[in-house]
């Protein structure tokens, strides 16, 4: 008949699951367990169990610490650049918008005056009507010029917080 219980078994058991199974345990248990089914079973059962825990140990391998920290910097970084090009990018097309529409208006006011200045270069003359311009036009050229400067400046301005 089978044992079913063996004084040996708790000591056997934990040899294995000290690493101590079979080369650093003692000579007394080695005989034992070659003469003892169950001791050989819980060596053979314990051991195939010890293997599978220290290898699912190495596959979830924590990453470096330092690796983490880094990625997470990286992360960060390339967030914060992203939601501070947003309101930049919106800016940009509000003055892509005003200097177009700007242009729109200047083009519109002076089609006119630029068409009777061509005819006149082409008739060989100067036009006096250069010296109107200024007069004329003389706050229709300065929003221009303001907006040329200004726009620029505004949105170097607004990267170079960064
Ligand atoms: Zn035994």
């Amino acid at each position: 008949m089978k044992k079913v219980e063996c004084e040996f078994e708790a000591e056997t058991l934990s040899a294995v699951l000290q690493g101590r199974w079979p080369a650093r345990a003692p000579d007394e248990l080695r005989a034992h367990v070659a003469g003892c089914e169950l001791c050989r079973d819980v060596t053979a059962i314990a051991g195939a169990i010890e293997e599978a825990r220290q290898e699912s140990r190495q596959m979830a391998a924590v990453p470096d610490a330092g690796r983490v920290w880094w990625l997470a910097q990286l992360r960060a970084r390339r967030d914060a650049v992203e939601a501070a090009s947003r309101p930049i990018t919106a800016a940009q097309v509000v003055a892509f918008g005003c200097v177009v529409g700007l242009l729109g208006v200047f083009i519109g006011a002076t089609s006119g005056w630029v068409q009777g200045l061509v005819s006149q270069m082409f008739a060989g003359s100067w036009p006096a009507s250069v010296n109107d311009l200024a007069a004329h036009h003389v706050l229709l050229l300065l929003a221009g010029a303001a907006a040329l400067i200004a726009i620029p400046a505004l949105v170097w301005a607004a990267l170079a917080r960064d």
